[in-house]
């Protein structure tokens, strides 16, 4: 619509220059008025067809940004989803089963899942392996209860997990997706993800990814502002550290079952080592599902769950897996082509 605006008013402009440069110049072959004048009235019309223009420009520029606004809007005045944990629940449990789930996106012919069941006990480490597109992220989605399921149930202990009832199973979950994003904020409310942060607990989320001695030498240290959007003191980050903070802020809830998707993608053999074998410490006894697509990382893991064209084609640990014939040890040797590992 904004660009036929443009159109018309462009069209309407050259119609209005045109035919005046025709009356002027009749009138000036006819004698009826000087050459000083002729040139006066052109440039005067060359200045009215650019402020019609920029007009025109401007009222389009104004329509569009409104309806970024409206959204901006409507995200606004959502109501508040994550309300105050029911205490009298243990938030402290949680075991998740997922009971003979099939999945299609809204839309899609094709179902992304098919008869998925898995249990997990309250503690364990989880990996998910696949090739890409075998449903990995889809079925964390579906934990989350970012979408319903199509057939099946999951359930977080005894709550049924769907896509409006967040509030309920919402306190069990921490989520760090790969397309996170931190906010031009502090790095304490970045982790707390709210306006108040418990420094000491902060502080102790920071250490267990491995970037507390950095933001310690910032000068503001937890006050610190991301990105120079508001602050021109703020400070950039690379796209390791920026994981970092976005784990960080998934420890810091100290949810029952933490859920991380491709949680090193960005970060550094060294960093990534040091995650994986960390991974006991980060979330100490709390559920840890992952998908990983570095399959040494499994040997860290209760449990891997390999997956394929939306199935659960093998389930076992590491060690099991890679002895028998199937498609984690496939994977495995392919991976293994490529690193030296210590089997
Ligand atoms: P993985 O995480 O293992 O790479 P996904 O769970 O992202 O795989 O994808 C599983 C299947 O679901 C793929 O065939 C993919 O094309 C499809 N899919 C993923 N996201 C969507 C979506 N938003 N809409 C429709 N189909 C999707």
């Amino acid at each position: 619509a904004s660009s036929k605006n443009n159109g018309i008013m462009l069209l309407l402009s050259a119609l209005t220059g045109g035919f005046v440069y025709i009356l002027v110049g009749a009138k000036a072959i006819n004698g009826s008025i000087g050459i000083g004048n002729v040139l006066l009235t052109y440039s005067a019309v060359i200045m009215l067809i650019k402020a019609l223009t920029d007009f025109a420009m401007t009222f389009t520029d104004l329509r569009n940004n409104n309806e970024h606004l409206l959204r901006y809007f409507d995200y606004v005045s959502l109501e508040e989803e994550t309300g105050a944990a029911d205490k009298s629940v243990d938030c402290n449990y949680a075991q998740v089963n997922i009971d003979n789930v099939s999945f299609k996106y809204p839309g899609s012919k094709n179902y992304a899942l098919k008869n998925v069941s898995l249990f997990i006990e309250n503690g364990q480490k989880v990996a998910i392996v696949g090739a890409n597109g075998s449903g990995k992220t889809t079925l964390v989605k579906l934990i989350c209860g970012l979408y319903d399921v199509t057939k099946g149930s999951i359930k977080i202990n005894d709550t049924v997990v769907t896509a409006r009832n967040r509030n309920e199973f919402g306190k069990w979950l921490s989520a760090v997706f790969q397309d996170f994003s931190l906010l031009a904020l502090p790095i304490g409310n970045n982790i707390s993800a709210g306006k108040l942060y418990d420094e000491s607990k902060v502080w102790k989320a920071l250490e267990k990814v491995g970037i507390r001695e950095k933001i310690e030498k910032y000068p503001e240290k937890l006050e610190q502002s991301l990105f120079k959007d508001y602050d021109d003191d703020g400070v950039e980050l690379s796209g390791g550290e920026a994981q970092k903070i976005a784990i960080a802020r998934g420890i810091y809830k100290d949810a029952a079952l933490i859920i991380l998707d491709e949680p090193t993608a960005a970060l550094d053999p060294f960093a990534e080592y040091e995650i994986f074998t960390k991974m006991n410490d980060l979330s100490q006894d709390k559920m840890t599902i992952f998908i990983s697509h570095r399959l040494y990382s499994c040997k860290f893991c209760d449990k891997v769950i390999v997956m394929d064209g939306g199935e659960i084609v093998q389930v076992g640990t590491h060690d099991e897996l890679v002895k028998i014939k199937g498609r984690y040890s496939e994977m495995w040797n392919a991976q293994a082509k490529h690193y030296i590992v210590n089997n």
